[in-house]
């Protein structure tokens, strides 16, 4: 299975900025998909349509940060799963800690916009993990096991769904799971997926939270670690290709 390498850009860039960012890694990655690995790059939803146009001809796939639980209609400000089909998105990532958190989604309304992805026939990236505390109380396990039986959305399989562990103490932090915990983990995970569709050994999982050229070696050669969600790091061309450069 080919690494997903995908870079979470969050409310960062301007138009300037995501141009030379653009630019960078257009020049930095090889024009030829690569059979190691698949790059995703998820920029705000203002700058979807300028990323689209600049990679179509490549093999770098574009997606969003989030999506609307609904259809389409009076709900201003938000954006649907169809509208980011037609700008040409082929993932979109749902249910990130900093929507849990500062947006106080449930993995039930993580659901709901997962169910319009897949009908909008967008690939739903899943972000799941514990807290600090959650993992310091002993119960990280319950903790992504209740997410995961809440977010995954009815007809969920291994071509349109792709979890993110992400434990939330490492994201934006400097601080790493270990390969150790990762690989307990995503083999966790993969066994709670296990119990509920056939392909389960063919959905990815990331890993998610301060993976930097320095770290992606062994954290992308664990076992079940299927790729890598990537923020800080992904907003420099650089560090991003030398993660992508690791799988
Ligand atoms: C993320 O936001 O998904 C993330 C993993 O961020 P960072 O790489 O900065 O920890």
């Amino acid at each position: 299975m080919k690494k997903l390498i995908a870079g979470n850009w969050k409310m960062n860039g301007s138009r300037d900025e995501v141009n030379q960012l653009a630019y960078d890694l257009m020049t930095g990655l090889s024009a030829e998909p690569s059979d190691k690995f698949e790059i995703l790059l998820c920029p705000p939803f203002v700058y979807l349509d300028r990323m689209d146009k600049f990679f179509k001809a490549t093999p770098v796939s574009i997606g969003a940060q989030d999506c609307s639980p609904r259809e389409n209609g009076a709900f201003t400000g938000d954006v649907s799963a169809s509208m980011l089909a037609d700008m040409g998105c082929s993932y979109v990532i749902l249910g990130h800690s900093e929507r849990r958190t500062y947006h106080h989604e449930s993995s039930e309304d993580v659901r709901a916009k997962a169910m319009r992805a897949l009908a909008a026939g967008l690939k739903a990236i899943i972000c799941i993990g514990e807290s600090e505390k959650q993992r310091t109380d002993g119960i990280h396990m319950e903790t992504v096991a209740d997410q995961l039986e809440h977010s995954l959305p009815p007809g969920f399989n291994s071509g349109n769904t792709v979890i993110a562990y992400e434990p939330v103490w490492a994201i934006g932090t400097g601080k790493t799971a270990s390969p150790q915990d990762v690989e307990e983990m995503h083999g966790f995970i993969r066994k709670k997926l296990s119990e509920k569709i056939k392909d389960a050994g063919n959905l990815r999982i990331l890993y998610g939270g301060s993976m930097k050229p320095d770290n992606a070696a062994a954290l992308l050669a664990t076992r079940d670690v299927d790729g890598g969600l990537i923020g800080g790091a992904s907003l420099d061309a650089a560090s991003f290709i030398a993660i992508a450069s690791a799988a």
